[in-house]
């Protein structure tokens, strides 16, 4: 039994992880089709605090990915595909694999709104985005982080 399951490493899945790690909640990361998410495929990032003269994206991805595993957050390329929140532990099918967990972040990013959608019908799940946030409390879902 997992205590928390996070689809996503993007910078929102990777800041759920340091913070989830930091928490002593030994994250496990399912990063899916696209490791380090959008900001991994960019260049320079100039609006990301604490960085004047802007930061490469993957090296600011790689940072982040390094933070969350010194604390001790765990990583597979697994992808969700399948999901059940319909009893009191929640369940994630990573590949082919059925896993169990108490709390399961879904930080998919703004590429797969129905798979947000669809995971965030289930009690227990929590979308984590960093864009189209308007859209999504528009629709009353809730946002943390
Ligand atoms: C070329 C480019 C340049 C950009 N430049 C900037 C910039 O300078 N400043 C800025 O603020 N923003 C920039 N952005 C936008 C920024 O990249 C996004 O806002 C940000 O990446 C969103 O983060 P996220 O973690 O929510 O999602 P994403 O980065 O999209 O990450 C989504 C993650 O979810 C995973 N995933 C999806 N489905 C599943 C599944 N079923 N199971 C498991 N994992 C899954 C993916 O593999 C990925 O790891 C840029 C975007 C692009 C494309």
């Amino acid at each position: 039994m997992e205590k928390v399951i996070i689809a996503g490493s993007g910078c929102a899945g990777l800041t759920a992880a340091i913070y989830a790690a930091r928490a002593n909640l030994n994250p496990l990361v399912l990063e899916g089709r696209q490791p380090g998410g959008q900001l991994s495929t960019t260049t320079l990032v100039e609006n990301y605090p604490g960085f004047p003269d802007g930061i490469d994206g993957p090296e600011l991805i790689l940072n982040m990915h390094r933070q969350a595993e010194k604390f001790g957050a765990r990583f597979s390329y697994a992808e969700v595909t399948d999901f059940d929140g319909s009893n009191k532990h929640i369940r994630v099918k990573a590949d082919d694999e059925w896993l169990e967990t108490q709390a399961f972040i879904v930080a998919s990013g703004a590429s797969s709104p129905r798979q947000n959608a669809r995971f965030n019908n289930h009690a227990g799940a929590r979308i984590c985005e960093q864009e189209d946030r308007t859209d999504l409390e528009h629709c009353g879902y809730e946002i943390r982080c």
